[in-house]
C-alpha cells in the first residue's frame, strides 16, 4: 500500500513529457494481477495504491483523497511501487519494509524514466 509521498519543497509539476502506459494486467511470478483504477476504494484514507496478492490485484488511484489530481508521474511511481511489493512477495518472502519498497520504487521509476524513454 502507498500512502502520500511527501516531498519538501518540490513543486506539483510534471518532469516528463512521456507517460508510461498502465496496461490492464501485468504477469509477476506466473500470477495474472489485474490493474484497477479505484479510488472509491482507497483515496478517502490518503492511499493512492494497493496490492492484493490474494485476489491477485493493483489498485490505483488517480486523485489523492478524491479530490486533488495525482499527476502521471506520481501515479506511474504508485504502480512500481505495487509491482514491487508482488515481487517482494512472490520472490523475497514478504521481507521489505513499506520504507525499503517506497524508496526502492522512487529509484526504479527515475532510472526506468530518465533511461528508457517511458
Ligand atoms: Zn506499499
Amino acid at each position: 500500500m502507498q500512502g502520500k509521498v511527501k516531498r519538501k519543497g518540490q513543486p506539483l509539476v510534471r518532469h516528463y513529457t512521456n507517460n508510461m502506459k498502465i496496461p490492464k494486467k501485468i504477469k509477476v511470478a506466473g500470477h495474472i494481477y489485474k490493474i484497477k483504477w479505484d479510488d472509491k476504494r482507497l483515496s478517502d484514507d490518503g492511499y493512492v495504491g494497493e496490492s492484493d496478492h490474494h485476489l491477485d490485484m493493483i489498485y490505483l488511484c488517480r486523485y489523492f483523497k478524491r479530490e486533488q489530481p495525482r499527476t502521471d508521474s506520481e501515479i506511474e511511481e504508485t504502480f512500481i511501487h505495487e509491482i514491487l511489493h508482488a515481487i517482494d512477495v512472490n520472490y523475497n518472502n514478504h521481507a521489505l519494509s513499506e520504507k525499503e519498497v517506497t524508496r526502492l520504487a522512487v529509484g526504479l521509476h527515475q532510472v526506468l524514466k530518465d533511461n528508457f524513454n517511458l
